[in-house]
């Protein structure tokens, strides 16, 4: 069935129940939509504000992760009643639509290590992950004179004793000092510095575009209608203020906690156990001389020189991933 009005605020149920609007171009009261695709929109300002930034928000990388879709609709449907005035351009992504559907990570294999621009991998997870390359490519280009800025949005599978963070991807360009005065103020609660390349979405951005670029991660992962969208709703005060073209509320960034990967714990064998029990919260920390892995190729990885706290642990990845990162606390935000 083909709708015949196109409703920013619908879009993302649509995109769930296979409805594809008709027109894909048109209008709304502050700005114009182009749908290039499922799951990926063009929003055009009408009047382009001076602190506009391009700004990429992309959620359901992972399909089971419904928060960050919630929030996403909340704005959408704010811009749709023009309680909110778009004044920048945004490219919206829903990321994993068929996992999104079956509320699950993934259906073959995880998208959010495939943003590589010579991704050779066939299946529909890579396909996926060519098409949002280039639609980040394209909007970037068309929007070469702003500076270019992407959010992705993730919940978590497990619990953690800083319930909201943002992941800052490795790359050659530095995040700029506003940004953690921003992420302060959405009431972010730590921020994870990478120490090395690993092909996220929002590292794609970052890597290839320079964008000041995070992975979030926005409390528990929850079915539709369960997520506490209450606790988001300074995060949705910063996209709001970023889709409008405005500098965005900050705050100091000493309320939050920040830490540097030191070690990924990487699984080499069959024979691969983590020493501690995998529902341990995120940023779990553990003392010099605890052992956290046993591996029959790799040996035993224990704690030396410093306590380390363990970030995405999962000791079921394939053979060659990572099954934790180990982190450490820092004491200034760069
Ligand atoms: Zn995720």
């Amino acid at each position: 069935m083909h709708k015949d009005t196109f409703m920013l605020g619908q879009w993302l149920d649509w995109t769930l129940d296979d409805e594809r609007p008709s027109p894909r171009i048109g209008r709304f009261a502050s700005g114009s939509y182009h749908l290039h695709r499922p799951g990926i929109l063009e929003l055009t300002p009408n009047i382009l504000r001076p602190d506009a930034r391009a700004c990429v928000f992309s959620a359901a990388i992972h399909g089971n992760e419904t928060a960050p879709v919630e929030l996403l609709g909340e704005w959408l449907a704010a811009l749709e009643a023009s309680t909110l005035q778009l004044g920048a351009p945004v490219l919206v992504i829903l990321g994993n639509i068929p996992a999104l559907k079956a509320q699950q990570r993934y259906i073959t294999t995880n998208l959010n290590r495939l943003f590589k621009r010579e991704l050779a991998d066939q299946g529909d997870e890579p396909e996926r992950a060519r098409q949002l390359m280039e639609a980040v490519d394209t909007f970037y280009a068309r929007h070469h004179a702003l500076p270019r800025l992407h959010y992705d949005l993730h919940t978590a599978i497990r619990g953690s004793l800083h319930t909201r963070f943002a992941v800052e991807p490795f790359a050659e360009s530095a995040t700029d000092p506003e940004q953690w005065e921003w992420l302060a103020a959405a009431d972010m609660q730590a921020v994870l510095h990478q120490h090395q390349h690993s092909w996220t979405f929002s590292h794609y951005s970052k890597h290839y575009h320079g964008a000041q670029a995070f992975t979030f991660e926005l409390g528990q992962v929850a079915p539709f209608g369960h997520n506490d969208m209450d606790a988001l709703a300074p995060m949705l005060t910063l996209i709001s203020a970023l889709g409008s073209g405005y500098t965005p509320p900050s705050q100091s960034a000493s309320t939050m906690a920040f830490y540097r990967v030191q070690h990924e714990l990487m699984r080499h064998s069959e024979d691969f156990t983590l020493c501690f029990d995998e529902d341990v919260p995120n940023f779990s920390r553990f003392d010099i001389g605890t052992c956290l892995a046993k591996d029959a190729a790799a040996g035993d990885f224990v704690v030396e020189e410093t306590p380390l706290h363990v970030v995405f642990p999962n000791a079921q990845v394939e053979i060659g991933a990572r099954a934790a990162l180990l982190v450490a606390p820092e004491r200034t935000a760069n």
